[in-house]
This record gives structure tokens, C-alpha cells and sequence, in this order.
């Protein structure tokens, strides 16, 4: 069973990306995956995604899914764009959210010097056994040695839709800015 891009046929799917619905009649990335609680006809089962959601997290599934479809989405160029450059960042599907540091507690994966409370932190993801899960914090500063590229902006403000514009310039400030060596511990 092959990706696909279609029309929504129900509003009732969840996207895995970001956890909202999808709307009836949009277009939607449907992942094909196994099932592992049935075999034969039922092996296979979908995981559907907005397609901004699918381009950003799921990138291969989305550059399958509309290669050779006869479809132009909202945002097309620059959602093709996107999805190959998580193919060739393999670790930029990673990046989620930015928020303050609720804590002081939490190591950066990349340095693993601490991120000090209130500072901005992007939230990572791991996929495994078929879906993300929560996997630790980065230093804004340190997302180009960590994913190969500081072009995560937009991402970042697609997955936290709740940034205020003050906040959006103050994440794209950090993201600018590598860490200093005196901030990281050995
Ligand atoms: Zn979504
Ligand atoms: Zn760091």
C-alpha cells in the first residue's frame, strides 16, 4: 500500500503531527504502516497529517505520497522544500516547539551543559516504534551543530502556534546565536 495525498473524506482523522483534525474535504498525507493487531487484508493501516505536518515530520512519506499525484497544495514549493530538507537534515524532523526552560534541570542533547530556567528551548522528538515521543531539549544555539542547519524557524513556529510575534524574534535571536564554549560545562 502506497503513501497518499487525497481529500479528506471525513473531518473525524487526527493528525499525528500536531494532534488537531484534519478537516473534511483538505487535502491529507496518509502514511501507510503496518498493523500490528491484524493480518491479511487489515495488515496495513494509515496515519494521516496535515500536509505541512507531514512535510515537516514525515518527510520521505511526504515527497512519496506527492510524487507523481496530480495535486498542487496551499504552500506547494515551499512544503517540497521543507520535506527535503529533512531529508537531507535527518535530524531536523526532530525539532518541535519552543518554550521557556520551566526548570533549570534539563541538559541540552547536544552540548549537555544545563538550559538555564526561563531560556529558550526547542523541544526535540524521537520516532520510535512508529510515532514520536518526547526526547529532551536543545539550546536554540546549538540546533545547527545538533541538525545541520539553523533554518528551523518556520517549523517552529508552525508546531507552536502560540508564540507571540515578540516571542518568534526573541527564538530567532537564539537560534542566530551559537552557545559560548564558558556556558557549556565539561
Ligand atoms: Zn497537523
Ligand atoms: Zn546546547
Amino acid at each position: 500500500m502506497p503513501h497518499v495525498v487525497e481529500r479528506a473524506s471525513t473531518g473525524r482523522a487526527k493528525c499525528r503531527g500536531c494532534g488537531a483534525a484534519i478537516a473534511r474535504d483538505t487535502w491529507r498525507v496518509g502514511e501507510a504502516v503496518p498493523n500490528m493487531f491484524a493480518d491479511g487484508e487489515n495488515a496495513e493501516t494509515r496515519h494521516w497529517y496535515h500536509p505541512v505536518c507531514a512535510a515537516y515530520r514525515r518527510p520521505e512519506v511526504f515527497l512519496q505520497a506527492l510524487d507523481g499525484a496530480e495535486v498542487r497544495l496551499d504552500d506547494h514549493d515551499r512544503l517540497i522544500a521543507a520535506a527535503q530538507a529533512g531529508v537531507t537534515h535527518a535530524r531536523l524532523p526532530r525539532i518541535d516547539k519552543a518554550e521557556r526552560a520551566a526548570s533549570g534541570r534539563a541538559a541540552c542533547r547536544h552540548c549537555k551543559s544545563p538550559i538555564p530556567k526561563d531560556a529558550w528551548r526547542l523541544t526535540l522528538l524521537y520516532w520510535e516504534d512508529g510515532r514520536y515521543v518526547p526526547a529532551g531539549y536543545l539550546h536554540p544555539g546549538c540546533v545547527d551543530a545538533y541538525a545541520g542547519t539553523r533554518d528551523v524557524l518556520d517549523r517552529v513556529r508552525h508546531f507552536t502556534p502560540d508564540l507571540s510575534d515578540a516571542d518568534l524574534g526573541e527564538v530567532a535571536a537564539a537560534l542566530a546565536t551559537a552557545v559560548p564554549r564558558d556556558e557549556r560545562s565539561s
